[in-house]
């Protein structure tokens, strides 16, 4: 509380007073009743408060939502070039000032996670602040991912604000065009988090094979064409990402291109593939969270390793990995640990060229280091 981490523990809370209903802002006070930070309070989770604010007198109301993300949405447009206004995160929750809040703009239309007590308190004043704040046709609301029921919270989804978003919506992401389900898609719809690593993929992989593993809806292989890519074979288990990944490539005019796509499992198609005799100049790992426990940090590990030991042997000589973790609970070292483990098994020698992490429109605040997730590398092989 003192260094303004925004997380209050069920175990470091003496006593709660009064009877505060989930979402109600509370003061919280230190053992000997000074006052620290208003709160957000959620008795159903280990997380019993996140901080709204450390400013004595703040109000939590509209006036402070207009405030925090007329700030976020500046600092998002301070990036651009390197944010694009149009296709970006608007709102990375702990990290605005905004706990359980995440909003991104996909084109004319905003797709909401409320993961928090407090964040489902405040939807209808945060879809109005962010209508305003960008001019945004309407607000969807995604709360539908599981950690909600840690809350206390349903699994919901469906309009909030404004308009309702077509099906599909088109975004650009450098060169390319990209359509994105915010109803029915991953998370709020797409993977903003990947976008500078999907441009060093387009600037790397020029003539190069290149095997796009758990691709989604096409992101990365995409990119990597439009940077001159010999090909590219797409593999992800999902038949819908897949069937978007198929549009998507039209949309960008590479349908004649040397484009496969495979629904299956990664782990048994690469050693298929190894098995086939096939080999790739350059090949991308975007796993879904293999640990989301600390119990299972050591088989999270083991799921790394695998798919990295299998990938780095599908490399032809000079061939790029770029190889990530959104793991948030298997730090830099330890993903690094992994993938040296993979390398050596391969016996492959390979070598971190460049070290990646999540874009800039998903800031890590200084008081809150939990908020980097995304960690990646990109090994190059002799
Ligand atoms: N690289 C993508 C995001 C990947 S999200 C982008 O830049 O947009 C992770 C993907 O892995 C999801 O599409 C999910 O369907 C897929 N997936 C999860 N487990 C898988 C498995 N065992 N084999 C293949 N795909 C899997």
């Amino acid at each position: 509380m003192l260094r303004r981490h925004p997380w209050i523990f069920s175990g470091g809370v003496g006593a709660v007073e009064g009877s505060p209903r989930p979402g109600d802002t509370v003061d919280v006070l230190s053992s000997d009743g000074k006052w620290l930070a208003s709160a957000a309070y959620s008795p159903k989770s280990q997380i019993v408060g996140r901080v709204w604010s450390f400013t004595p007198g703040e109000d939590i109301g509209q006036e402070f939502f207009k405030i925090r993300i007329e700030q976020a949405v500046a600092t998002r447009k301070s990036l651009a070039p390197t944010v694009p206004e149009r296709a970006c995160r608007l709102l990375n929750a702990e990290s605005d000032g905004l706990p359980g809040v995440i909003a991104d703009r996909y084109g004319d239309w905003i797709s909401c996670e409320l993961l928090s007590t407090g964040a489902e308190r405040f939807k209808d004043e945060i879809a109005a602040q962010l209508m305003a704040a960008t001019g945004a046709l309407g607000v969807w609301n995604r709360s539908d991912a599981a950690v909600r029921t840690k809350e206390g919270l349903p699994r919901t989804s469906g309009p909030l604000a404004g308009q309702e978003p077509p099906e599909l919506v088109e975004i650009e992401e450098g060169p390319a065009r990209l359509l994105v389900d915010i109803r029915n898609g991953h998370k709020t719809g797409y993977y903003l988090d990947q976008r500078d690593n999907r441009s060093a993929v387009r600037k790397l992989c020029a003539g190069r094979n290149v095997l796009n593993c758990f691709c989604y809806t096409g992101g990365f292989g995409v990119m990597a064409l439009h940077g001159g890519a010999a090909g590219c074979m797409n593999i992800d288990s999902s038949g819908p990402a897949l069937e978007l990944a198929r549009k998507n490539t039209a949309l960008n005019g590479q349908e004649h291109e040397d484009v496969e796509y495979l629904e299956d499992d990664v782990f048994a198609a690469l050693r298929r593939l190894r098995d086939q005799g096939r080999t790739f100049g350059a090949i991308v790992l975007d796993p879904p969270k293999f640990v989301d426990s600390r119990a299972n940090i050591q088989k999270g590990c083991r799921g790394y390793k695998d798919i990295n030991l299998s990938a780095l042997r599908l490399l032809e000589p000079g061939g790029l990995l770029f190889t990530f973790s959104c793991s948030g609970l298997l730090d830099e070292d330890l993903f690094q640990k992994v993938v040296a483990g993979a390398a050596l098994d391969s016996v492959r020698d390979a070598r971190i060229v460049r070290r990646l992490g999540q874009a800039p429109d998903h800031p890590v605040a200084l008081n809150f280091p939990e908020g980097q997730y995304l960690k990646g590398l990109l090994v190059q092989v002799a």
